[in-house]
């Protein structure tokens, strides 16, 4: 068999593994229109902050490796179409403008998405960035030291606008973070925690500009100046979107169908609506375990488990994604969440009554002194007030406990309730953790709820 992967990240990465795995005998053709090969978004603050030196090292796969293990590797090769009815796509080679078709017996697309621009006036001035891959970390990495850069705005109070804010804070820049929503990180976050992460951001001199919309940009000589929103104007040295991503699938217009996003529209097998064709990642949605519907939730641990469900499936088997919950974590100065499935803020998006409650305990028990390691953690589970079925959790603390979310995403996925939280078997040890786990604190709250 040929299998051709499209994109080296995340999700095509994943796949090209599982099909060594399987099929160590299939021919694989890896495609990446850039001319590195699996730089990693993720780990790019670590390297902006100089935690990680060398931007190379940013990556998980290596086109020696890759290619040592059998696989075809196609750098700085795009493929622009596909003609499915003739099992073929079209590669442009960007390195010597030459042109080819390659045909493919299953084809396997991680086409991801790009930073999306904010369509308002201004938006092409120079010096307005994006925070997405290589090329971008190392121009980040040079306004970091640039000593022309004082004001930076960053659009989007997200976790990539957040990163964002704090390289450049301890990079000794002015920050402001403009942010629609009223708080920051309101996706992530309910009210008790992002109050206290504001305060955190503007101890560490970085201003949360919330509930204001960008109305343009204004330039001089051709280089941002200032940002106008619909309250105020921020002078501006440097500015960086990071206000969502669009999905990177234009190419693919009349092949397979994409919704009113763009989003390739994907089964439960990553099947697109064309044969032998699959699709994974930021370009697709995946399903939501709360809720059991479809949702759009960009991330690399996502990608990857989307992958490994194509390439099997394109290889014969019969096999469906796990519903995930979008748990996600960050840390955020001296504070580390995490969160998992639905807030209470975002349950009316979701269409989802829910009940939440939240429990401020400490790490350890209160004879440990906090500098031996003792501190508040914050808690919040939400569950079904009509079962007790667990929808979602958030966890915040000076103390890194955000492991904890992952118990939570598992008890959605098993559709687990508060009751079966309440008296769960969870270890104690004084120097590790309290008697009762707060997860059991917060599941015996809200089960006396429940009849
Ligand atoms: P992408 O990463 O978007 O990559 C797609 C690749 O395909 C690109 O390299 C592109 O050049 C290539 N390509 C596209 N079209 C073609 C074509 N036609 N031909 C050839 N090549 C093509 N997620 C987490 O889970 N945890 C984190 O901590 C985290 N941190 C992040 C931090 C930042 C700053 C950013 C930007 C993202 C972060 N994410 C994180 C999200 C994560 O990076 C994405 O969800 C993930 O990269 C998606 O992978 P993907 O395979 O869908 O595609």
């Amino acid at each position: 068999k040929k299998i051709i992967v499209v994109g080296s990240s995340h999700g095509g990465y994943e796949a090209v593994q599982q099909v060594l795995q399987d099929a160590p005998d299939a021919e694989i053709q890896w495609y990446e229109k850039g001319s590195f090969l699996s730089f990693l978004s993720c780990g790019m603050q670590l390297y902006l902050e100089g935690v990680v030196k060398d931007v190379n090292s940013v990556r998980y796969a290596t086109e020696e490796g890759e290619s040592a293990k059998g696989v075809h590797v196609f750098t700085q090769q795009e493929v622009v179409s596909v003609a499915a009815t003739r099992y073929s796509v079209h590669v442009v080679d960007h390195a010597t403008g030459d042109e080819r078709d390659e045909s493919y017996d299953r084809l396997i697309l991680s086409p991801g998405a790009v930073p999306a621009s904010i369509p308002v006036e201004g938006n092409d001035l120079a010096n307005i960035y994006a925070m997405r891959g290589r090329d971008w970390a190392i121009k980040l990495k040079a306004a970091t030291v640039n000593p022309d850069i004082n004001d930076v705005v960053i659009i989007g109070a997200g976790y990539i606008g957040i990163e964002a804010a704090e390289v450049f804070a301890k990079a000794g820049k002015r920050v402001t973070v403009i942010e629609m929503q009223s708080r920051v990180l309101a996706a992530y976050l309910d009210s008790e925690f992002t109050d206290i992460l504001a305060d955190t951001l503007s101890e560490h001199g970085i201003t949360p500009a919330t509930g204001q919309r960008v109305q343009r940009f204004e330039g001089v000589d051709g280089k941002i100046a200032r940002v106008v929103t619909d309250k105020a104007t921020y002078p501006a040295d440097l500015v960086i979107e990071s206000a969502g991503v669009r999905a990177n699938t234009d190419w693919l217009d009349g092949v397979v169908e994409r919704d009113e996003h763009g989003l390739i529209v994907v089964d439960d097998h990553q099947a697109t609506s064309v044969a032998d064709i699959y699709a994974v990642g930021d370009a697709t949605e995946v399903r939501f375990a709360p809720t059991g519907g479809k949702a759009h939730i960009a991330l690399a641990t996502n990608a990857r488990r989307q992958g490994r469900i194509a390439a099997r499936n394109a290889l014969g088997e019969d096999v469906s994604f796990t519903p995930v919950s979008g748990s996600s974590a960050l840390s955020v100065f001296e504070y580390k969440f995490a969160s998992t499935g639905i807030k209470e803020y975002t349950a009316s998006d979701y269409g989802v009554t829910a009940k939440s409650v939240f429990v401020g305990d400490l790490y350890r028990p209160p004879f440990v002194p906090d500098d031996a390691g003792n501190a508040p953690v914050y808690f919040k589970l939400t569950y079904a007030p009509e079962d007790g079925r667990v929808l979602g959790a958030q966890i915040m603390s000076t103390q890194n406990v955000t492991a904890n979310i992952n118990t939570i995403a598992l008890a959605i996925q098993l559709h687990a309730t508060v009751q079966d939280l309440a008296y769960a078997d969870f270890f104690f040890q004084p120097g590790l953790n309290r008697p009762w786990s707060i997860i059991n604190i917060a599941a015996q709250q809200a089960a006396r709820g429940i009849g």
